[in-house]
């Protein structure tokens, strides 16, 4: 992935100034503990990440969209596999499964996006 895009800050999920701090304490996609821990500011180019008080409220209507985007589907195809045979039953708890363990990625993502929306990457770092 290229360095400087929003994409590799978002994906990566790297401070969108300098893209090398990361946003998160405990680094990763997929992270069990401390999940949205984040340092006041980039550990490489002090960029703010506590913009404002309740910032990250925000982050909400970005997770709502992709959570709609991924999982209407998901169900719509759960039930329509059902009509065909009911050993398709078998998919719901892998939906709900995956419902709870991409949570955590969504939340992570909606944030570096709302982050990416407001800060421009700057080269000079
Ligand atoms: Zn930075």
């Amino acid at each position: 992935m290229k360095k400087g895009t929003k994409l590799y800050s978002i994906l990566k999920l790297k401070c969108p100034r300098c893209q090398i701090g990361n946003l998160f304490s405990n680094p990763g996609l997929f992270v069990f503990s401390r999940i949205l821990e984040m340092p006041d500011r980039c550990a490489h180019c002090k960029q703010d990440f506590k913009l404002e008080p309740g910032f990250y409220t925000a982050a909400l209507w970005i997770s709502y969209p992709m959570v709609l985007i991924i999982f209407i589907p998901l169900i719509l195809l759960g039930f329509s596999l059902d009509d065909i045979h009911s050993f398709f039953k078998f998919l719901y708890p892998i939906i709900i499964i995956l419902a709870f363990v991409l949570q955590i990625p969504l939340m992570r993502i909606a944030r570096a996006i709302l982050l990416n929306m407001t800060i421009d990457f700057t080269k000079k770092w």
